[in-house]
């Protein structure tokens, strides 16, 4: 079968592969939506995790089962499925520890476009399908789904690891579709004022509509004297890291958090090799900001859950998706689409047809 691959650091095209080899537990999938991620960017252009060779990008898709194992008892072939970006192994000592996402190494539950070929083919392989699978519910689209799989799981992470109290106040950096979902968590986490540091048009106007209640141009000054600003001093309870760079974000983010907040971090660093974390505005060490980091959440159960916010209403997934293309060959388009990042995009999708 077609994929599009990572050929090399820095050069990508279109390759053959054998369809995988479906173990008793596992799933082949066709997907019928896939949308690129920022990170398929750091990983071709910025070689962030290392030298890889031939491999099929990709980790957000939405498809239909093909072929299951003799031992998968949830799923069957053409049944439509939400596919987690993160497909942990669930039987592994990380994952029984509460880390199903750092299974088998750190980040080892990120499988798609990391350690094997991604969904950006005509077929893709799923391990332990009845734990990673959900199915797609009615009343969900397929751009909707695929909006859950990566950016809706990461954002809300973010915000559940930011420990936003009821009433709190919080900080999203970065206000691309994950700093975005960011928000949306914020909101149903019960965060009362949510600013919101970004300047695309697009994304300010969803930004709003997810929760938002103050946005902030990074481009005029610095984030934290902004917020000390709107705070009357005091600075934030939480604040969400979803964007921005080494040399500033970091400093602007312990600053704008209050003593005993929280700075959660999702942003996928790259481009130096240490992060900045400013000691007096830390409190010497000793301000009691927790620092919290994590991958996306993955799972059947997570997937579940998210599948139900959307269907019952509290946001809505499809407002990040703002360009369609349709057909195999145009996810080379939307890849470069997301590695350009125009103005006016959040999130590009690539709807299917397979045989
Ligand atoms: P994005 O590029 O669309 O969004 C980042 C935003 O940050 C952009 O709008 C950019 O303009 C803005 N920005 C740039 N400099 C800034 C600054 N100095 N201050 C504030 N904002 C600034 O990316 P995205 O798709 O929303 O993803 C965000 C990050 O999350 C990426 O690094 C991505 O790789 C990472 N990611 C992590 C996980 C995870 O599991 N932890 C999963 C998915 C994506
Ligand atoms: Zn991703």
């Amino acid at each position: 079968f077609k994929g599009f691959a990572m050929k090399k650091i820095g050069e990508t095209g279109w390759v053959e592969k054998e369809v995988p080899k479906c173990g008793p537990m596992d799933a082949i999938i066709k997907p019928t939506c896939v949308s690129p991620c920022t990170s398929d960017i750091h990983t071709v252009w910025e070689g962030a995790i290392g030298e890889r060779t031939d491999m099929i990008l990709g980790h957000e898709a939405v498809g239909e089962v093909v072929e299951v194992g003799s031992l998968v008892t949830k799923f069957s072939p053409g049944d439509k499925v939400i596919v987690p970006a993160i497909t942990p192994d669930w039987d592994d000592e990380a994952a029984q520890r509460g880390f199903p996402s750092q299974t088998t190494e750190p980040l080892g539950g990120w499988k798609f476009s990391n350690f094997k070929d991604g969904v950006f083919g005509e077929r893709f392989h799923v391990n332990m399908a009845d734990g990673n699978l959900a199915h797609l519910p009615e009343g969900l689209s397929d751009e909707g789904a695929c909006m859950l799989v990566d950016m809706w799981s990461t954002g809300m992470m973010g915000s559940e690891n930011a420990d936003i109290p009821l009433g709190g106040t919080v900080l999203v950096i970065g206000i691309g579709a994950v700093g975005l979902s960011a928000i949306a968590g914020a909101k149903l986490l019960g965060a009362s004022k949510i600013f919101a540091a970004g300047t695309r048009p697009i994304s300010v106007k969803v930004a709003k509509e997810y929760g938002a209640t103050d946005i902030i141009n990074y481009k005029e000054g610095t984030i934290d004297e902004q917020v000390r600003d709107l705070t009357n001093g005091e600075g934030v309870d939480s604040v969400i890291i979803a964007g921005g760079n080494l040399e500033n974000t970091w400093k602007e983010a312990i600053s704008s958090a209050k003593a005993g907040g929280t700075v959660s971090n999702v942003n996928y660093l790259s481009g130096a090799d240490n992060v900045f974390i400013p000691r007096v505005e830390w409190g010497c060490g000793m301000s009691n900001i927790n620092i919290k980091n994590g991958l996306c959440p993955g799972g059947a159960v997570r997937m579940e859950r998210l599948a139900a916010l959307a269907l019952v209403g509290r946001q809505d997934p499809e407002l990040l998706v703002t360009h369609k293309f349709r057909g195999l060959e145009k996810i080379e388009d939307a890849l470069y689409l997301m590695k350009e990042k125009p103005k006016d995009l959040i999130k590009p999708v690539v709807l299917l047809d397979l045989d």
